[in-house]
């Protein structure tokens, strides 16, 4: 089973990247026991993300007066947007138990079904990176989810038989940052797909207020909304910026935040004012010089700069498509005039300029 507190990237492998990055949506090891505690634990306390909370408030009352399970639940979009904390208002909110797992974790069929046969009536199972699940275990969970049924092969060979278990009602919350890896049978299985969308800089800001609070350090309306605009509108990037800047001002300042305060802290660790790392800007640095805008493939634009596609598409790319700064077209990723600007580089306004090294 999945360890929460681990290190994992948003893959479930472990983080392989040499330089940890303060601005990565991804869980890193010193998040575990400060995400926990900075964690909302209901659906009014999470901030942000209104509609899709409606709709679960809706979906919790309906199923709590017919005194049933939940209906199974898909949630996906970029890391550190909350899908884990929502599954766990939903079970706290249900009374039920939540037991987390993840895709990578369920290796064998044996693994997913001696989780089923422990799971008791009401019981949440939290798939983490869900569409990593192999096609065996994910053929094991079809008739589990449908029919709270479990087939198994008992014996093999001639005397091999297959036996029907009854399984309690409960209820599957899958969680991904790819849905279009998921295969159809498997996101059929869900009652409700749900999509967490990038926070507003409001939202984070109350975030980091209620955060600083809790870690009982003072910071201004200024300071926090700094630290907010450079979130990359992701609440555990939000909250781990805070911790660094809180440690700067113990260090450096009188323990307080405020915006002279955050600027200079979050300038030591080259978190630029719209919250670009040295990542992103290699990304954007490499379309632009190496390739001339683009368009380039995404492993041709991951090979150049030594990372891996997965980092790029999960961590790197959401965000400077959400500012602007890249296109996604057929033929590959195109940085934007947006894009050329804020790394201080010339925008050839003629297409034909930018085609040289097309793939
Ligand atoms: P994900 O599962 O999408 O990677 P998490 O649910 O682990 O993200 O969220 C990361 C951290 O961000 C949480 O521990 C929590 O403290 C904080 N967080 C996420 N969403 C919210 C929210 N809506 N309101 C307040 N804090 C949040």
């Amino acid at each position: 089973m999945a360890d929460e507190r681990s290190v994992t990237r948003g893959d479930g492998r472990p983080d392989s990247g040499l330089k940890r990055r303060e601005i990565s949506g991804e869980r890193q090891a010193e998040d575990g026991g400060v995400d926990y505690a900075l964690r909302p634990k209901s659906l009014d306390e999470m901030v942000g993300q209104e509609r899709m909370r409606e709709k679960m408030r809706i979906l919790v009352q309906a199923a709590r007066q017919r005194g049933e399970a939940l209906d199974h639940v898909l949630l996906y979009g970029p890391p550190g947007l909350g899908k884990t904390t929502l599954s766990h208002i939903l079970a706290h909110e249900m009374q039920g138990n939540l037991k987390p797992t993840s895709g990578p974790a369920i290796e064998k069929a044996g693994d997913l079904a001696a989780i089923l046969t422990n799971l008791r009536s009401g019981d949440i199972l939290f798939v983490d990176e869900i569409h990593r699940l192999g096609r065996v275990v994910e053929e094991i969970l079809y008739p589990a989810m449908e029919d709270f049924v479990l087939d198994i092969t008992v014996g093999s060979g001639p005397s091999a038989r297959s036996i029907r278990l009854k399984l309690p009602r409960f209820t599957v919350i899958g969680a991904t940052t790819r849905l279009a890896l998921m295969t159809a049978p498997l996101r059929a299985r869900f009652g409700v797909v749900e999509r967490f969308d990038f926070y507003s800089r409001e939202s984070l800001e109350t975030i980091i207020m209620r955060g600083a609070t809790m870690l009982e350090t003072p910071i201004d309306g200024a300071g926090a909304t700094e630290i907010a605009r450079r979130s990359r509108g992701t609440p555990r990037v939000a909250l781990r910026l805070l911790r660094r800047v809180r440690d700067y001002a113990q260090v450096r300042g009188d323990g307080a935040i405020t915006l002279a305060l955050a600027q200079e802290a979050l300038a030591v660790h080259e978190i630029d004012h719209l919250g670009l790392d040295d990542l992103d800007r290699r990304v954007v640095d490499a379309i632009v010089s190496k390739f001339s805008g683009g368009p380039v493939g995404l492993g041709t634009l991951a090979a150049s700069i030594s990372e891996e596609d997965d980092t790029i598409m999960d961590v790197v790319e959401p965000y400077l498509l959400q500012l602007g700064f890249l296109d996604r077209t057929p033929r590959g990723r195109v940085a934007t005039k947006a894009a050329y600007e804020h790394i201080g580089a010339a925008y050839p306004e003629s297409p034909g300029q930018r085609s040289l090294f097309e793939e």
